[in-house]
């Protein structure tokens, strides 16, 4: 999807136009950014993208907090037909590390819906960080894996037992450039990298270990259950886990992105003439909309 502003073009998460916006790091937002110079974006999603472009600004766009990891950011722009903002995945809730979203008024909204549907209602992050902790406090004779992808959700975690429960966790060496950006842009992470003798030191007892959700299953705690003669379970913490039994002995719905109930609630603050969904299935909340105000609403995928 792409802008058009003084003639020029901005592409929302496209690497092929005029100058693109990249709103954060996370993989399926990276599509042709490679070979971008300049691009709208953060420094710190830069940085977490491993890009060699320059973060640059333009007049007539302002970037705002999304909410949703370090550097993630939506654009506003005053546009040749008006102003519009852009969500990229934001979060309205404040979590560990960030602060909710930022709205701003807009003629058009084009709002991230990965959560759209009203089957989807998340307790605050600081409820869920509580349950994390009493978990954990309640199997502190056990290894605990928690299924966490790399970038964002990993670190929120890591701040969270840091924080809440005083445990220094052993994290995957493939978490490690996302947790070393993290740290220079201010996110402090105490953690023990596998492998290193900190590692070896925090194993020799029950431990806390975060690994990718695709690893961290029954059948990878019962290995470690096995071979350090402990007992181990695992968790996963995803919005997901509201909807789908994953594999494991406890699911914990902390989501980075918004639910139904915070994007409607976002959507009347922007106060748009129009909305357009993306990265999602928006029909619920358009459909919810509709009822409710006279305005016109279409869907898009980006
Ligand atoms: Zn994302």
């Amino acid at each position: 999807m792409f802008l058009s502003v003084n003639g020029k073009s901005i592409g929302l998460d496209r690497g092929k136009s005029d100058l693109p916006f990249l709103s954060h790091a996370h993989g399926d937002h990276l599509n042709g950014m490679k070979r971008s110079e300049e691009i709208i974006a953060t420094r710190e999603t830069i940085e977490l993208a491993r890009l060699k472009a320059s973060p640059v600004t333009h007049p007539r766009t302002k970037m705002l907090n999304a909410g949703h990891i370090l550097g993630s950011t939506q654009l506003w722009a005053e546009t040749d037909g008006g102003s519009v903002l852009y969500t990229g995945d934001f979060r309205t809730k404040d979590g560990i590390y960030t602060k909710g979203a930022t709205p701003l008024e807009a003629d058009r909204l084009i709002i991230e819906c990965t959560y759209g549907d009203p089957a989807f209602s998340f307790p605050s992050p600081e409820e869920v960080y509580s349950d994390v902790s009493r978990w954990v406090n309640q199997n502190k004779n056990s290894i605990l894996v928690f299924g966490a992808y790399n970038l964002g959700k990993t670190q929120e975690l890591i701040k969270l037992l840091n924080e809440y429960c005083g445990i220094i966790p052993v994290v995957q060496e493939e978490s490690e450039h996302f947790n070393q950006i993290y740290e220079k842009h201010g996110v402090k992470l105490e953690r023990a990298v596998v492998g290193t003798e900190t590692a070896e030191e925090v194993m020799r007892g029950p431990f806390v270990a975060i690994a990718p959700p695709r690893i961290a299953k029954r059948s990878f705690s019962a290995k470690l259950s096995q071979a350090f003669n402990l007992p181990a379970r695992c968790a996963v913490v995803s919005g997901w886990a509201q909807r789908y039994r994953m594999n494991v002995d406890r699911g914990f719905p902390l989501s980075d992105h918004s639910d139904f109930q915070d994007i409607l609630s976002y959507i009347d603050l922007v106060n748009p003439k129009e909305v357009v969904f993306v990265h999602g299935d928006g029909s619920h909340l358009m459909r919810t909309i509709n009822k409710k105000r006279g305005t016109i609403f279409a869907s898009a995928n980006l």
